[in-house]
């Protein structure tokens, strides 16, 4: 992935350069009042923008000017002085008097087509859940049809709840990546190797070979970065471990596992291989920056300085372990030591049972202070770190997403807070953890186009993927009857 990142970071730094360059051509055309015409193609005005920029600068009277899908100014009004701009033009405008804006949020971790066995068996062991229901009712239902109907679902459900960015896991995966460009968000996706017969794949050889053509079509995609997803130590053979990572490397894409997620693979691990999960896949060579490794709480101290040294991408599921009593990450202490960690919803079926990232801030906050018997710990701002900046740099996409900057991705979030639970406001970030909800989402822009606007999504049909998924429930209800 090196080379891909190195070629991407330049093209971020010299986005970056165009960006600064335009700023100070705007800067210089403002103060000499000059008539000359500066064009937007989205200029939003009037908001409170949580930037998460590096000094966690918060605007008021903000303005965010795109081109692209780039951001090309950010800043108060003053600054901008657009009274005085007689030149200045937007292909779209959005008055945002009144609302908040931040950045879009990152699931990092998620099975999206999922949606489609929400509520299917809950409340049962991880094992029972996994082997007795979840990998049957796959068997029998999961097509690419249901990945490209389930995928609508989630991708509508995603837009509704703020997530501009998400990391997944699952069959099919090149179905779900057109769902998820036709929708307009940024997917890491992971096509799913396991060791036995998969709904798309029914063997090892069938595998690779569609993850290879997959990886191909996909190269230099600026939304979807396709990605190999061998499911878990448990699922995988050390074989089946390395040849996923070789291939991934072959065409510097990511690779997505779950790690360290229950205490019984931490035991069979320490019986097996005679080490702890991680330090397994460090032995193995597996471990390194194009990894993002979810859940990682069954981690020891020597984990997290490995997780980190290695720079793996880690990401948090509070709802999920929480669902399935999986156990508490120790975040609080992960972060200290330098890790990288996001956040992301898992399952929206069994394990959660939505891809609500702003309910999985609050959890997220709240299971930190129960597990440290400390109010303090994680807190609201660092919740929504987790949610943006740290779950950039868990996908090392920090140069192009994660906070609102001249220069990076246009990828953005309106809340309404003209409703009873917004009001009042003393802390933006308390706010945004603690007491805004979902239904507090108004308008998506992912890359500068909105994929929400004013309470409509714009880019999935949810009547007709709503229908289906009503259709499909009962399909996959009789199928388990049989
Ligand atoms: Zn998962």
């Amino acid at each position: 992935m090196k080379a891909n990142w190195s070629k991407r970071m330049r093209i971020s730094f010299l986005s970056a350069s165009f960006a600064v360059l335009t700023h100070l051509f705007l800067a210089h055309a403002v103060a000499a009042q000059t008539k000359q015409a500066v064009s937007f193609d989205l200029l939003v005005t009037n908001a409170t923008i949580v930037t998460m920029d590096p000094d966690r600068h918060v605007i008021d009277s903000g303005i965010i000017a795109t081109n692209g899908d780039t951001v090309t100014f950010i800043g108060t009004a003053s600054d901008f002085q657009m009274s005085s701009m007689k030149g200045v033009t937007a292909k779209q405008t959005i008055d945002a008097k009144g609302k908040l804006i931040m950045p879009g949020l990152i699931n990092g971790h998620t099975h999206i087509p999922m949606v489609l066995m929400r509520g299917l068996i809950d409340d049962v062991t991880l094992d029972d859940w996994l082997r007795k229901y979840i990998f049957p009712a796959e068997a029998k239902n999961v097509t690419e049809d249901f990945v490209r109907r389930g995928s609508r679902l989630g991708l509508a459900e995603m837009i509704r709840s703020g997530t501009t960015t998400f990391a997944d896991m699952y069959y099919f995966e090149d179905a779900e990546a057109e769902e998820a460009k036709a929708a307009g968000l940024r997917g890491f996706l992971g096509e799913t190797w396991i060791d036995f017969p998969a709904p798309d794949n029914k063997s090892n050889a069938e595998m690779a070979a569609y993850t290879e053509k997959f990886l191909k079509k996909w190269q230099g995609d600026p939304l979807i970065h396709a990605a190999v997803a061998p499911h878990s130590i448990y699922t995988c053979s050390e074989k089946t471990l390395r040849d996923a990572a070789a291939l991934a490397r072959k065409y510097h894409a990511p690779i997505l596992i779950h790690l360290a997620e229950m205490r019984k693979e931490l035991v069979d691990s320490l019986e097996k291989n005679g080490t702890t999960p991680v330090q397994y896949l460090e032995r193995i060579e597996f471990l390194g920056p194009d990894v993002l490794a979810a859940h990682c709480i069954w981690t020891d101290y020597t984990d997290m300085k490995i997780l980190a040294d290695r720079q793996v991408g880690c990401v948090h599921n509070p709802s999920s372990n929480m669902m399935l009593a999986s156990g508490v990450a120790p975040v609080v202490d992960q972060r200290a030591a330098g890790m990288r960690l996001g956040l992301g919803t898992d399952v929206p079926s069994g394990s959660n049972n939505d891809l609500d990232m702003m309910e999985e801030m609050d959890l997220a906050a709240k299971l930190q202070k129960a597990y440290r018997v400390d109010p303090r710990a994680l807190g609201a701002r660092g919740a929504l770190e987790m949610a943006t900046i740290e779950g950039a740099r868990a996908l090392h996409m920090e140069k192009e997403i994660g906070s609102l900057e001249t220069g990076k991705k246009a990828d953005f979030v309106i809340l309404n807070l003209d409703v009873p639970n917004a009001v009042p406001m003393f802390d933006v970030y308390s706010q945004i953890v603690y007491a805004l909800k979902a239904s507090e989402v108004e308008t998506v822009v992912v890359g500068g186009k909105p994929v929400m606007k004013a309470g409509k999504v714009l880019t999935v049909d949810e009547g007709q993927a709503i229908a289906k998924a009503v259709q499909y429930g009962k399909q996959v209800a009789t199928s388990l009857k049989n």
